[in-house]
């Protein structure tokens, strides 16, 4: 079936890209004509010599994939042989990696450039847009074997690789995770576009170039230590220079406005200008002809390098100046769900989206020479409120750039752009010095204000007089540049990214919008790109859903949902368990290799991976260790199946407390580790450096996944997600994507606990007291005072305090205490029920079939039809 199915695709793709698109041509309107002729030929011709046209274009398609498959050896050898002085026998597998990378991203670049005719196509449909996805952050791991699955050329490559007695393993070892993200967030863009281009959408992802990725975690003693993570020395073969296609984005400089006869002019002296050179990253797709781009922008000075004041003696000076161009592209910064105020991380924001937008705009003006359809044919989303300054930049354009009048701007440009929010965290929103705005960007700021003077005029139309609701949602105030209210008042549509969450939006954050506005807000669940969650990371898996349901799953997201039927199948539940022991060893494996560290595969694997923050509650699960270590030490006989704890996560470089708990993570597995008793039934362990690719190896060898945000933090998740679809069993509270994961398998495939969104509300204003808390519950007293005493003789009184005491504004401001004892009480539930293997292996079959929800299709989908209004340019 999905054989049959991939060729019809290719012999679709292959006849609209040599249809009648015709050369781009100079007038648009020429164009058109031509193409009303040509669709004056009667049907019947049409019909006849298209059907001969197909039969033809099959043999060609035949031939050219023969041709492909010798072109892929035979380039290989060229490029190991020429380029890298070697051959296949005695190739390391490091340039194996570099000769295999530079074929593929040679084929994907070939790709591309035919995929342009089906797209150049499209630009006459009205029903099709271009998909435009503006982001700080693409998390985009490794590339080679994403790339070889998706263009069905694993296979063979592994053939070509037993005569050079390197594994395909090996290889894909070789190659750095790209980590220009920090967590979520970031993975979510590159799913997204991942996703995106399997389903025939021509989008383009917007992001910077950062020459150092998210930081390497070493832990030392315990403690978090940042290393610079220089990826571009083995992750450049993915990035195709652009060097003629540059922009330049203004900074700083003196603006004045002055009248003139045809109005009010401004002039803008002694500006920065700095230019933006794209590096494109080629996305492929899984079994699709569609290909589509990241484009990361590399800040480079405006003038090259300085040679008036380099020949004046100051070299110095001459390669300061440089650098100051530069930096704003030098680094990623590492804080998740953490502002920082910094001016250069907004210099970044304006940089990514200066360039990005007057290239998005540039090429619609090249195509249509008009931007009257410019939102019936672009969709520019900004993820997060980091690119917001999207739209001052585009009425910037508009108005200063192609000469528009500002309602002719804003119309199009409101209903070119939509926003999703991520977080309601009051520490994560975006709020910018005016000054500093001012300052950075004199004339965005004068177009900011005056979108304020007309978007609060326009609410006082709505709410007559209220000044107060006014002033709050305004996107200036206080001295200060509001992004998300920017951001909502400059899109036609917002979302958050769960159900819960998006309630939360309308209801909360957004509730004045919401009022003045409805229609507006709707919600998207996120999703996760599963051929590479799943079929890619977890082979075993992919093979058993294979043989039992098919492969059609690995293109319809909805026959997964089919694997349902097996919930009660004795072989194919004994299989999970096999395949599971088997990735449990093979992670054991590789962190034996990495870190030097014992796993039991037969012990239960609890995972909580995900970023280090106070709302994810690692703390929690902390709390629960030691009262679960105080249990064996009291009673060293008790009978339990060994317990493995596995935490990864990343701290923000100055987030002190989550760096704390880091320590008191690593410092209970330290003294466990010298109890021999003891460690043979409880392990833990901190794995260093958490990033996509330990994710992938990670993600399959899971029993139990943690999910334990304080209810109506975690706006989504998406480790949730992966986990599942892995079949590992979820242990959440009812907060993000839990409640939906929830609803899809039914309360006995889930284990729920704690304080729901309204308890808290209410708890809280009636005031919160962890001290009452832990007075009343002993073991829960005993755990937190263990803390005082510490571990591996490291005292952990600030955690304590932390939880209790004055010194902190709120005590246990996320509720860890409060929730506690339903914690322990579930998961004891849960490891008897683990106990009961068929029954648990049965739960592993539904998490599994019901995570078709969550694939990142669908979610595709519904930002498709409810938010972008637009159709994929090549559909499967
Ligand atoms: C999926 C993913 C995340 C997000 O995890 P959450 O549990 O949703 O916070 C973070 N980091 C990496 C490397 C991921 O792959």
């Amino acid at each position: 079936m999905a054989e049959k199915k991939t060729t019809e695709r290719k012999t679709a793709a292959k006849a609209s890209r040599t249809g009648t698109a015709a050369k781009k041509a100079k007038s648009p309107k020429t164009d058109k004509t031509t193409r009303t002729g040509a669709a004056a030929k009667t049907a019947k011709t049409k019909a006849a010599k298209a059907k001969a046209a197909k039969a033809v274009k099959k043999v060609e398609e035949a031939v050219l994939e023969v041709r492909e498959e010798a072109k892929l050896k035979d380039r290989l050898n060229t490029v190991l042989e020429y380029d890298l002085h070697t051959t296949p026998e005695e190739a390391s597998a490091q340039q194996m990696y570099k000769a295999l990378a530079r074929v593929v991203n040679e084929q994907l670049r070939q790709r591309y450039i035919d995929f342009k005719k089906t797209k150049e196509k499209a630009e006459q449909r009205d029903d099709v847009k271009k998909v435009y996805y503006i982001c700080m952050e693409y998390l985009m791991g490794q590339s080679l074997r994403n790339n070889l699955f998706n263009l069905g050329e694993m296979e063979e490559v592994r053939e070509i690789l037993e005569g050079s007695g390197l594994t395909l393993e090996e290889v894909f070892d070789c190659e750095p995770d790209a980590g220009l993200g920090n967590g979520g967030l970031g993975r979510l863009a590159a799913c997204f576009l991942s996703t995106m281009t399997t389903d025939g959408y021509d989008a383009t992802g917007f992001s910077l170039r950062y020459e150092y990725g998210l930081f390497k975690q070493k832990i030392v003693d315990g403690w978090q230590v940042e290393l610079p993570d220089n990826w571009l020395p083995g992750g450049h073969v993915w990035l195709n220079e652009n060097a003629d296609d540059p922009f330049d984005v203004t900074f700083y400089g003196t603006y004045q406005e002055y009248w003139t006869e045809e109005g009010l002019k401004f002039n803008l002296e002694n500006p920065q200008v700095v230019q933006a050179v794209p590096y494109d990253m080629y996305i492929s797709g899984y079994e699709t002809k569609t290909t589509n781009k990241l484009r990361l922008w590399k800040a480079v000075d405006s003038d090259g390098f300085d040679m008036a004041t380099f020949n004046s003696g100051d070299f110095t000076r001459a390669a300061q100046k440089n650098n100051s161009a530069e930096v704003i592209t030098k680094v990623l910064y590492p804080a998740d769900n953490i502002e920082e105020g910094k001016e250069l991380r907004l210099k970044q924001q304006y940089f990514m989206v200066s360039a990005s937008c007057q290239n998005i705009v540039r090429d619609h003006y090249k195509i249509y020479g008009t931007l009257d359809n410019f939102h019936k044919k672009n969709v520019i989303h900004i993820n997060d409120t980091h690119p917001a300054l999207s739209i001052p930049e585009l009425m910037r354009i508009f108005m200063d750039d192609y000469g528009c009048s500002w309602d002719y701007a804003w119309e199009r440009v409101v209903n070119t752009v939509s926003y999703t929010n991520h977080t309601v965290l009051a520490e994560a929103l975006e709020k910018w010095n005016d000054s500093l705005v001012r300052g950075l960007m004199p004339r965005i700021y004068v177009i900011i204000q005056e979108i304020n003077r007309r978007f609060r005029d326009e609410m006082n139309q709505k709410f007559p007089g209220d000044w107060g609701k006014i002033d709050y949602i305004s996107p200036l105030g206080d001295n200060q540049v509001r992004m998300a209210n920017l951001a909502v008042l400059g899109s036609h549509r917002v979302n958050g990214v769960s159900a819960l969450h998006s309630k939360i939006l309308q209801d909360d954050l957004f509730h004045d919008f919401y009022l003045a506005d409805p229609d507006k807000f709707t919600n998207v669940t996120n999703g996760i790109a599963y051929r590479r969650w799943l079929c890619q990371s977890n082979p075993g898996l992919a093979e058993l859903l294979d043989e039992t349901i098919g492969p059609d799953y690995r293109t319809d997201y909805h026959r997964l949902a089919d694997f349902e039927r097996f919930v009660r199948d004795e072989t194919v539940l004994d299989r999970l368990e096999e395949i599971k022991h088997a990735n449990k060893v093979r992670f054991a494996d590789k962190v034996k290799s990495v870190q030097g560290v014992d796993l039991d595969p037969d012990s239960i694997f609890v995972v909580q991976a995900k970023r280090l923050h106070e709302y994810k509650r690692q703390l929690l699960n902390a709390l629960r260790i030691i009262s679960r270590y105080q249990a064996l030490k009291a009673d060293p006989n008790l009978d339990m199946r060994p317990e493995t704890y596995l935490f990864a996560a990343k701290s923000a470089p100055n987030y002190y407390l989550a760096k704390s708990v880091i320590q008191l993570i690593s410092k209970i597995s330290e003294e466990i580790e010298q109890d021999p008793r003891i460690r043979e039934k409880l392990k833990v362990v901190f794995l260093e450096n958490y990033s996509v690719s330990m994710a992938e190896h990670l993600m399959p060898a899971a029993d139990i996944s943690e999910q334990i945000s304080t209810a109506g933090k975690e706006a989504s998740g998406t480790g949730n997600m992966k986990l599942m679809i892995n079949g590992a069993v979820t242990i959440g509270t009812m907060d993000g994507a839990n409640v939906e994961i929830y609803d899809a398998v039914g309360p006995e495939n889930i284990f729920i606990f704690g304080k729901r969104v309204e308890e808290i509300r209410k708890i809280l204003s009636e005031g919160y007291n962890s001290g009452a808390v832990y007075s009343n519950d002993p073991v829960l007293k005993a755990a937190v005072d263990r803390l005082s005493e510490g571990f591996a003789g490291m005292s952990f009184q600030n955690l304590k305090d932390y939880l209790l005491k004055p010194g902190y504004s709120i005590a246990d401001p996320y509720m860890c205490l409060l929730d506690f004892a339903d914690y322990c009480r579930v998961h004891d539930e849960m490891f008897a029920v683990y106990e009961d293997r068929r029954r648990w292996n049965s739960m592993s079959v539904v998490n599994i079939a019901k995570a078709y929800r969550f694939a990142a299709d669908s979610s595709i989908q519904n930002y498709a039809d409810q938010i972008w209004n637009t159709r994929p340019v090549l559909s499967i």
